[in-house]
C-alpha cells in the first residue's frame, strides 16, 4: 500500500495567505493530495495529536496556538511520505531550518512554525484517524 503521512498547515501560515505556495511544494515533488480540510482544531485534537508533549514547557502555549485559527490538514500520500514531508518541511525550529524548506521559508520562530508533519508511519496512521474519519 502507498504510503501516507498527515500533514498541517499551522494558523500562521493559513492567516499570512502562504496555503497555496506550500501545498505546491507536496505537488510538486509527485506527492498526492488525498484529503484536504481547512478547519479549526478542537481542543481535544491538539492534545490527542500532541499527547507525546503533554507535560513539556512548551505543551500548553503549542495547543493554545494550534487552536487559535484555521488550519489546513492534510493526507498526503507517496513512496516515502512520510520522510519526503519531513525533509520538505525543515527543522523544528525555524532558525536551524535551511532556505529552502518550509519552515526556513516561511517561519521565523519555533512557537509558529508553519507546518506539522508525521514522525513515523505509525504516527501518521495515529494522526490520520484523529482528524479524517
Ligand atoms: N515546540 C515548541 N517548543 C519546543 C519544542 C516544540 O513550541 O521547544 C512546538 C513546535 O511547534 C513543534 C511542536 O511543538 O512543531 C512539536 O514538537 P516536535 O519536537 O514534535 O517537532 P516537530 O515534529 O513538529 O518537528
Ligand atoms: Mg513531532
Amino acid at each position: 500500500m502507498t504510503e501516507k503521512t498527515y500533514a498541517m498547515l499551522k494558523p500562521d501560515a493559513v492567516a499570512a495567505g502562504h496555503i497555496g505556495e506550500i501545498i505546491s511544494r507536496f505537488e510538486n515533488v509527485g506527492l498526492v493530495i488525498e484529503r484536504m480540510e481547512l478547519a479549526t482544531l478542537t481542543p481535544q485534537q491538539a492534545a490527542a495529536n500532541y499527547a507525546e508533549h503533554e507535560g513539556k514547557p512548551f505543551y500548553e502555549g503549542l495547543v493554545q496556538y494550534v487552536t487559535s485559527g484555521p488550519v489546513v490538514k492534510l493526507v498526503l500520500a507517496g513512496e516515502g511520505a512520510v520522510a519526503i514531508t519531513r525533509k520538505l518541511m525543515g527543522a523544528t525550529n525555524p532558525v536551524d531550518a535551511l532556505p529552502g524548506t518550509i519552515r526556513g521559508d516561511f517561519g521565523l520562530v519555533m512557537d509558529a512554525n508553519v507546518i506539522h508533519g508525521s514522525d513515523s508511519p505509525e504516527s501518521a496512521e495515529r494522526e490520520i484517524a484523529i482528524f479524517f474519519d
